[in-house]
């Protein structure tokens, strides 16, 4: 009895000295304009696999569903003018995907913004702020009840155009995730760039992975940190990508309903779920609905799975109640108030 506790203590003591000097492989990779960082843990073999596909599927998802990319299943369906296009059926999930995701958040998310995108000048850098009646019209072409989908068939009106910007990076993650886990790894970091992250199972000694949420009014902090154990996360704020123009911000969140910046009062919305996708796309939509819409929505779905952590403009921080426990305050935010939303 005693020598098989031994046997146990000895195995344990094994396992997690192995768990605290095991190194991970990690590399970064340029896809969908941002760069995405990997920590992957496990054998050499599995890593060294993924160390080549991850890659290679990041390069093959973006061939497909990249706007800019004019060979790309959405150019082509950008160029479809009402003719049905067939694609690849990994883009043709993420459109039926995506297009639910329209459908729940009312409109907030809307998969047909890309011909306003451009026009704010998002695309490019070169950006200006369209006229009103511009804007009226660039309102008028942003529908996503239009598109059609069937099998792997995609039609598009003319006049119409696609940009899956809004959920691309996260459907990388759940793929990526899929992938990983598929070549047995129990504790990877997936970073997709643009505070998009899925972590896959714990760190290696079985404690779950520790995210941070940047500030928005000083994006070079983090104000809060969040545990995760099999869990994305994504954050959509205006701070990641705008312009001035005569004292006023114009950032690259736009509300479906006027073609312009949504100015819902919150500086950042970040969503936690089990599905990366999920995460991009809600909390591109929570942002353009606002802290009480957004927490409406939260309250009404709880079939989505999802918690959310809403910054207003003034600072002020909500935060769902299903984060209990996992939570916290970062260094030198201690002091800040939290709203619980029930
Ligand atoms: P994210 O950074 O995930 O919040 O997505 C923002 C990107 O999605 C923008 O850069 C646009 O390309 C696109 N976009 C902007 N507003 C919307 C919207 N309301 N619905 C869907 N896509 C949008
Ligand atoms: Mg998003």
């Amino acid at each position: 009895m005693k020598k098989r506790f031994l046997c146990v203590l000895l195995a344990l003591l094994l396992l997690t000295g192995c768990a605290r000097t095991q190194k991970p492989v990690e590399f970064t990779s340029f896809a969908m304009d941002t760069v995405m960082s990997f920590t992957l843990y496990g054998g050499e073999e599995d890593t060294g696999v993924l160390r080549l596909r991850i890659p290679e599927e990041l390069g093959t998802l973006e061939g497909l569903v990249s706007a800019v990319r004019e060979d790309s299943d959405v150019s082509r369906i950008n160029r479809g003018a009402g003719q049905a296009v067939k694609v690849d059926p990994a883009t043709a999930r993420l459109l039926a995907r995506a297009w639910e995701l329209c459908e729940i958040t009312d409109g907030a998310l809307d998969i047909t913004a890309y011909p306003a995108v451009k026009t704010w000048g998002f695309t490019t850098g070169e950006y200006r702020v369209p006229a009103e009646g511009e804007l009226a019209e660039l309102a008028e072409r942003i529908d996503y009840t239009a598109v059609k989908l069937e099998g792997n068939s995609v039609t598009l009106p003319a006049g119409m155009e696609l940009d899956l910007g809004a959920v691309a990076k996260g459907y990388a993650g759940d793929v990526l995730a899929e992938t990983a886990r598929a070549n047995g790894l129990t504790s990877a970091l997936l970073d997709l760039g643009q505070s998009t992250i899925m972590a896959v199972g714990t760190k290696p000694g079985g404690k779950p992975w520790r995210i941070g949420i940047v500030d928005p009014a000083q994006p070079g902090s983090y104000f809060a940190v969040v545990e995760l154990t099999g869990m994305a996360m994504g954050t959509s704020g205006g701070y990641q990508r705008y312009f001035e123009r005569d004292g006023e911000v114009w950032w690259h969140i736009l509300d479906p309903k006027t073609a312009a910046p949504a100015r819902s009062g919150l500086a950042s919305v970040t969503v936690v779920s089990p599905s990366a996708l999920a995460c991009d796309g809600l909390s591109t939509a929570l942002f353009v609905m606002g802290l009480e819409a957004g927490a409406r929505f939260w309250r009404d779905h709880p079939e989505l799975q999802f918690d959310a952590v809403f910054v207003t403009e003034e600072g002020e921080i909500y935060r769902t109640a299903g984060l209990e426990g996992c939570f916290s305050l970062a260094e030198g935010y201690e002091d800040r108030e939290v709203t619980v939303l029930e």
